[in-house]
């Protein structure tokens, strides 16, 4: 869709504030990191379908990226993303700097009970409390009526869903299932990390959880044993080292020991390289 008219770009909270203020309802929020790929289209069609205004933000968050992880070196090329944006209908891209975020003096963190305790959070500690306070104030300033987040990041999307229960924050969370390169891999703008043989392994993380997946509708209920087939498959690879597999509740708030007896989440983490990458599958009994 060549000759897209350009997207509108705001930077700071207060002509964010205003712009939207003009758009028609209802108003869709599409919040991302930017490196846009096709899982990042796919909630932006989405919202776009369903919404008359269409609000994207573009912010790395520096507050979600651990000592030692990849913030510095995430990839950035705003150019190629607003051109996308505006290409998907985006009618506002919110792109502020760090200080329209954090402030000189910002103190105000949003902590989600339970979310540092579970895999992913233990994993990434402070993690979930830097999603949950950018995601919180992006909510604020843009006040969308709904907001796209995707299914990819799991217990991401319980921790916001949570929040805004928690917090009775007027937006309705609308989760898009995951988009898949055609082999199974998970669309992740980190994948650009991967060498064409660490690609080639890191299909275990995807084929792992289809084979759990097909386990569990021919009958297999046992948590553990669904853990194994994706830790079998996973650790088979040379370079795929296994951080965590997790299977939870629908709402991911507690592992599952025994038997599966409702909706249930199967999760994990593994490093690839030097890349970190997650996937899950949701089993529906
Ligand atoms: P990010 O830019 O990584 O913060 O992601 C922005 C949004 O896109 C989040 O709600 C992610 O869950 C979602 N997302 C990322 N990758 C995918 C994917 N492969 N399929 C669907 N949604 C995705």
């Amino acid at each position: 869709m060549a000759g897209a008219p350009a997207v509108r770009v705001v930077r700071t909270v207060a002509a964010v504030r205003a712009a939207r203020a003009e758009l028609p309802g209802p108003v869709g929020l599409v919040p991302t990191m930017g490196a846009l790929h096709e899982g990042h289209l796919s909630l932006l069609r989405r919202a776009r379908g369903e919404c008359r205004s269409l609000v994207a933000s573009l912010f790395v968050n520096p507050a979600q990226f651990g000592p030692g992880e990849d913030f510095a070196r995430y990839p950035r090329d705003e150019e190629r993303d607003a051109r996308l944006f505006a290409e998907t209908g985006v009618d506002l891209l919110f792109a502020p700097g760090i200080e329209e975020i954090y402030p000189p003096g910002h103190a105000t963190t949003v902590t989600v009970g339970g979310a540092e305790e579970r895999p992913e959070g233990l994993a990434r500690p402070g993690h979930f409390t830097g999603v949950a306070t950018v995601v919180t104030a992006l909510l604020s300033i843009v006040a969308p009526d709904r907001a796209y987040l995707g299914e990819k990041d799991a217990q991401q999307l319980a921790v916001v869903s949570r929040l805004v229960r928690d917090l009775a924050l007027p937006v309705e969370v609308v989760a898009c299932p995951t988009v898949r390169d055609p082999d199974g891999l998970a669309l992740s703008s980190r994948n650009v990390y991967l060498s064409q043989e660490e690609r080639r392994q890191a299909l275990s993380l995807s084929a792992g959880l289809r084979a759990a997946e097909a386990a569990f509708a021919g009958g297999v209920r046992d948590a553990s044993e669904l853990r194994r087939i994706v830790s079998g498959r996973v650790s088979s690879q040379p370079l795929a080292v296994l951080d965590y597999v997790s299977l939870a509740d629908g709402e991911m708030r507690e592992e599952i020991e025994g038997e599966v007896r409702g909706e249930a989440v199967l999760s994990l983490a593994a490093r690839v390289g030097g890349t970190r990458l997650i996937d899950n599958v949701r089993l529906r009994p």
